[in-house]
Parts: C-alpha cells; sequence; structure tokens
C-alpha cells in the first residue's frame, strides 16, 4: 500500500486502498483561531439569542424565526462560505463544519438554518448565473429574504426525479408550473424557493421561485414528532408564473442541482449531528453526576459508565471522520479561486462517498447517543421538563432527511464502483492483489509492529481488505445487475462506514501522539477501543454479504481469508470506557473536540 504525504491531494474514496499519513489528516485540534472564532460567535448567538426563545419558535412565531435568521446573517453566519463578492466572509470548509456543530444546539432552528444557509444560498451559487447571483444571494445572505428547497413531493422523496411538478413554457419564454412540494422546511415564510419541476413533464429542471410570483402559496403546518419550532409546509403551485430569468442551471440538468446539493448537505448534517451528540454527553454526564439512587450518583454504576464510555467513543469516531472530509474537500480547494463555481463542485463531488458516510454515520451515532441520553434521565429523560425528550424527538428526522439512510447506504459502495470502473480508484488492482495474497497460504500477513497502536494499524489496513473482497464479490458475482442487491450492498456500507470511522479515530490519535498533546492518552484509548469493537462489527457484517454470494467450498474458503484476515485480539474496551466516562463525568461533559 502506498503512503499520502501531506503535500498529496488525496481523491475521494482513495484511503479504502492507501495508508494515509497521520499528519496529513485534519482533526479538531488543527482548528485555527479564526475556526474557533466562527465556533464562539455561533455558541454565544445560540446561547443568547436561540435558546431563550426556543419556545415561541416551538409556537410557531415565524416572524421570531426570520429576525433570528437576520441576527444570524449579521453575524455572518449565513455567509460563512459565500464570496465576498456576494456579501459573504468565504471561509473554507471546515468553518461551515465548526458552525454547524454549535448550531445544532439550536433545536429547530438549526433546520431553518440549514434549508436558508445551505439549501438555498448554495444552488444559486453553484449553479446561477451573475444576474441571478447579484441579485438574490447578497439578500439571502444579510438575512433580508429568506430560502426554501423544494425537491420533495408526496409520491416522490427517495425518487427525487420522479416528480409530478410540470413547467410549461409560454410563449413570451417564461413558464407556468403546477405542482405542490411537501415537506419543505421554512415553507411557512420563505421568500425563495428553489423548485424542481418537470419542463413539458421531461426535462427535471430548477427554478428560482419568489413568493410574490402570482400562483406561489404554501399549505399548512405540518403537525411533526419533532422540530416544532421550524416551519413545515407542502409549496403549492398553481399555475405559478416565472420568468425565463429564473431557471436555474440548464434545463433538464435539475437532478445536478438537486444531487450535488445534498452532497454539501450530507456532510453539514453529518456535523450538526456530531455537535448534537456532544452536546447530550454533556447534559448525561452532568445528571448522572448530581442523579443518586441507591445512596450514590448514578455515574458510580457501570452500566451508566458504559453509556458514557460508548456516547464518547461513538462521538470521537464521528468528529474525526467529519473534520476528515472537509479537511480533504479544503486541501482539493486550496489553490482554486472560491469564485470558481466549477472547482468547488467538483471538490465536493470528489467527496461525495465521504460526505454520504458523515450523514449515515452522524445521523445514527446521534440516534444512539440521544437514546442513551434519555435513559441516563430515567423518567426525567421521557418528560419534557428535561431536554433529552425533545432532542430524541427532534433528531428522528436526520436519518430521513437529505437522502435516506438506506438511499445513502446504496450509493456509498455503488459510487466507490463506478469510480473504479472508470478507472479514478484502483479498487480493482487492489482486489486483485488482496486475492493474490489470500489465496497464497505461504505468504505471512504482516503482523503489527511493536510501537504505539501499531497493532491498530495493522487491523484497520485487514478491514480494509474485508471491504475490498465484498466489494470484489459483488462485483464478480454480480455484474451490471448489482443494484439489485440491495442487502449485499448495505452490508458493504456498514463496512465501509466502520472502516472510515475506525481508520480515522486511529489517525487522529497517532497524530496527537506525534504532537504530544495533552490529551494523547485518551486519544489512545479511545482509538483502541473504536477498532477493537469495529472488527466484531465488520466481521458480521461480511459474513453477511458474502454468505448471501457464496457457498459450499467458495464460502469456506472466504471464511477462511476472513478469519485470517480479522484475527484480532480484543482489548480491555470495558476499562476504557470506564475511564472515559469518569473523564467525562469530572469535566461534566464531552472530552474532545
Ligand atoms: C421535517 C422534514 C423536513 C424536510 N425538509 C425538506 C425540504 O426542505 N425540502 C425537500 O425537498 N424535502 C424535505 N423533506 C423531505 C425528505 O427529504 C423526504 O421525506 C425524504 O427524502 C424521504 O422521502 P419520502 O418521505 O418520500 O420517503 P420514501 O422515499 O417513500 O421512503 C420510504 C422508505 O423506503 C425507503 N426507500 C425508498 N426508496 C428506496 C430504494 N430505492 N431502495 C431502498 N429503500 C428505499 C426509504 O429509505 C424509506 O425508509 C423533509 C422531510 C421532513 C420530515
Amino acid at each position: 500500500m502506498s503512503t499520502t504525504t501531506p503535500t498529496m491531494i488525496a481523491r475521494g474514496g482513495a484511503w479504502l486502498v492507501e495508508a494515509t499519513e497521520p499528519s496529513s489528516v485534519f482533526t479538531p485540534e488543527k482548528l485555527t483561531e479564526e475556526h474557533r472564532m466562527i465556533g464562539r460567535t455561533t455558541e454565544q448567538f445560540v446561547k443568547n439569542e436561540v435558546l431563550p426563545n426556543l419556545e415561541r419558535l416551538e409556537e410557531k412565531d415565524w416572524a421570531l424565526a426570520r429576525e433570528l435568521l437576520r441576527r444570524a446573517a449579521s453575524l455572518d453566519l449565513i455567509g460563512v462560505d459565500v464570496p465576498e463578492a456576494y456579501g459573504g466572509v468565504q471561509m473554507d470548509k471546515t468553518a461551515t463544519i465548526v458552525l454547524n456543530e454549535r448550531m445544532a444546539a439550536a433545536a429547530s432552528f438549526a433546520a431553518s438554518f440549514g434549508a436558508d444557509s445551505n439549501l438555498s444560498v448554495l444552488p444559486l451559487l453553484l449553479f446561477g448565473t451573475e444576474e441571478q447571483k447579484q441579485k438574490y444571494v447578497p439578500r439571502l445572505v444579510a438575512g433580508e429574504i429568506v430560502g426554501a428547497y423544494a425537491l420533495s413531493e408526496s409520491g416522490s422523496g427517495s425518487d427525487a426525479l420522479g416528480a409530478k411538478a410540470r413547467a410549461v413554457r409560454q410563449a413570451d419564454g417564461s413558464f407556468l408550473l403546477n405542482g405542490e412540494k411537501m415537506w419543505i422546511t421554512n415553507g411557512g415564510f420563505a421568500d425563495l424557493f428553489i423548485v424542481f419541476a418537470k419542463v413539458d413533464g421531461q426535462q427535471f429542471t430548477a427554478f428560482i421561485v419568489e413568493r410574490g410570483f402570482p400562483g406561489v402559496s404554501n399549505g399548512k403546518e405540518e403537525h411533526k414528532m419533532g422540530l416544532h419550532g421550524s416551519s413545515t409546509t407542502p409549496l403549492l403551485l398553481q399555475d405559478a408564473q416565472v420568468p425565463a430569468a429564473n431557471v436555474l442551471g440548464e434545463i433538464g440538468k435539475g437532478h445536478k442541482v438537486a444531487f450535488n446539493v445534498l452532497n454539501f448537505g450530507r456532510y453539514k448534517l453529518g456535523a450538526m449531528c456530531s455537535g448534537g451528540a456532544k452536546n447530550a454527553i454533556g447534559e448525561a454526564a452532568k445528571y448522572a453526576a448530581a442523579r443518586k439512587q441507591f445512596g450514590q450518583p448514578i455515574a458510580n454504576f457501570g452500566a451508566i459508565k458504559f453509556k458514557l464510555g460508548e456516547m464518547t467513543l461513538r462521538e470521537y469516531a464521528l468528529e474525526s471522520l467529519v473534520y476528515r472530509t472537509a479537511g480533504l474537500i479544503d486541501a482539493m480547494l486550496a489553490d482554486h479561486d472560491p469564485n470558481d463555481a466549477p472547482a468547488v463542485l467538483a471538490a465536493v463531488e470528489e467527496f461525495a462517498v465521504e460526505a454520504s458516510i458523515a450523514k449515515v454515520a452522524g445521523s445514527e451515532a446521534l440516534s444512539y447517543v440521544l437514546d442513551e441520553n434519555v435513559q441516563i434521565h430515567g423518567g426525567n429523560g421521557f418528560v419534557r421538563d428535561y431536554p433529552a425528550e425533545r432532542h430524541y424527538r427532534d433528531a428522528r428526522v436526520n436519518r430521513i432527511f437529505e437522502g435516506t439512510n438506506e438511499i445513502n447506504r446504496l450509493l456509498i459502495p455503488g459510487m466507490l464502483i463506478r469510480r473504479a470502473l472508470k478507472g479514478e480508484l484502483p479498487l480493482i488492482p487492489a482486489a486483485k492483489k488482496l486475492m493474490d495474497e489470500l489465496m497464497s497460504p505461504s505468504a505471512a500477513l504482516p503482523t503489527g509492529g511493536a510501537g504505539l497502536l501499531d497493532e491498530e494499524r495493522r487491523v484497520v489496513a485487514s478491514f480494509k481488505k474485508v471491504a475490498l473482497m465484498v466489494l470484489a464479490a459483488a462485483m464478480q458475482r454480480y455484474g451490471d445487475k448489482l443494484s439489485d442487491e440491495q442487502e449485499v450492498l448495505t452490508a458493504a456500507a456498514d463496512i465501509i462506514i466502520d472502516v472510515f470511522g475506525a481508520e480515522s479515530a486511529l489517525l487522529r490519535a497517532l497524530d496527537a501522539q506525534e504532537r504530544e498533546l495533552a490529551n494523547r492518552d485518551l486519544q489512545l484509548d479511545a482509538a483502541r477501543a473504536i477498532v477493537s469493537e469495529a472488527g466484531g462489527r465488520i466481521e458480521l457484517a461480511a459474513r453477511r454479504g458474502l454468505a448471501a454470494m457464496a457457498e459450499g467450498d467458495v464460502l469456506r474458503t472466504q471464511m477462511a481469508a476472513l478469519r485470517r484476515l480479522l484475527k484480532l485480539t480484543p482489548v480491555n474496551t470495558v476499562a476504557i470506557r470506564r475511564r472515559l466516562s469518569d473523564e467525562a463525568v469530572a469535566r461534566g461533559g464531552y472530552i474532545f473536540g
């Protein structure tokens, strides 16, 4: 396996077939003062201006929601990655990660903020004409107008291209739009909608639709499980008159707008989930320290330590992979003009696999953490006096929107295989080399050295081989029918997600050793536990996938290869979780990042 160096620009998915130098990976420990400043500004804004008003937002005071968006804009939060030419402050993608992590504490308001700053501003910036950008982006960035993104319909959510909304071209070149978009965040008060409709029922196209255009209105607020403080309504288009100048991008190329915007949304959502998990670990740790049962704080009980330790481990892996992804995108964009929309698009598309991983890993880690937060709060977790109950409801949708986790799981191996077949990613030669290695019984697999985390490095390299083995077997067995084999693809996705999380945690911990950071021992513990436990899950998913594809001697040979690759001695994760939990309780919250 070759080694990347800090000077090389990594390609998307390359980590699956290459070793990565720890120093080349971006971690939360490497944030600049500028990043930290945007983090502090967001934290203060949420704490002082959003949280005291949460009840009013939950009662659907949309004038207040607008006012808060204006206020966020005045602090440069909406324009954080917008070029100065359009009113923004053009920071890097890592800055948006820091911001979104901190914005997570704002509960429903974070959804309003995301739909406005991400889903509306970005399509305009990336696909708009100069005139469209000048007309709309500075007003959005200043919070004068609020945006929304209208892709889904009642009959087409995951199958977004199956939209029924129609656009019919008029004699003067303008369009009449008809249809009903569903579940539109900010639908009740947005001024501007990025709407997707089919020109003449055929060509899927994006349009910029102002609320003030004739024929545009919104339906009633949905009664949701959570996020009560964000507006979610249908968008009704009844002979809506849209000027020709408001086509966004090319006619028939709406899918490019829709899917690229989601790529951006996915890694930012991963960051928001990471922020939500950190906050909940803080709540759980404080509660566990204060709540006494059987004459002592519940934090003293092993069962509670296990939970706090596990919450910390999942967040450490998530945070590591989210920052790594942002760093990869920033590295690719380092030499580009931020106004160069095609370059920005290409960089984010390059890391679409990592963005999907961030979305799935983030939403699922957060679900676990919030569920255990309720559990640690006991009866108090089930009632509204404590925020644990609201977090639990608010977060459920993260596994549903920005592409459901099922769709993202299918995309992860699908995109990797597509890139391999195009020759953009050397998966196929790596898989062939692996097969030769596994078929030659004399060739000893490398063993870990005696250095810190050397064994874990070897183990993670083996995880990658397992991922390759499953992907190669699937490509060989099903060929171009592979997309019909969702259970196998999902098993491959589970392995790949675990590989990226475990390796990101490991590289971060190694970097902490090299840089002699104060918390390096705790990082070392966390990485060891994450790698150790990922092995069990990876083995299970590989067995499931391989057993679906082969039987008899072939399967037995594969199982023998799997056993060779995954020969791991478990580490004492019970002791590690206890230590992490005790630290979290002592410090009143998440101990890394
Ligand atoms: C609070 C909230 C806010 C939202 N905000 C917006 C917004 O601002 N703009 C917008 O456009 N949309 C928005 N949405 C819509 C959201 O993006 C969709 O709900 C989501 O994409 C899923 O679509 P669906 O609800 O039609 O589910 P479906 O697509 O019907 O999916 C139902 C189930 O089937 C699975 N499934 C579907 N297709 C496949 C397949 N091919 N293979 C395997 N499994 C499959 C799904 O994973 C899911 O588990 C929002 C939704 C909510 C709840």
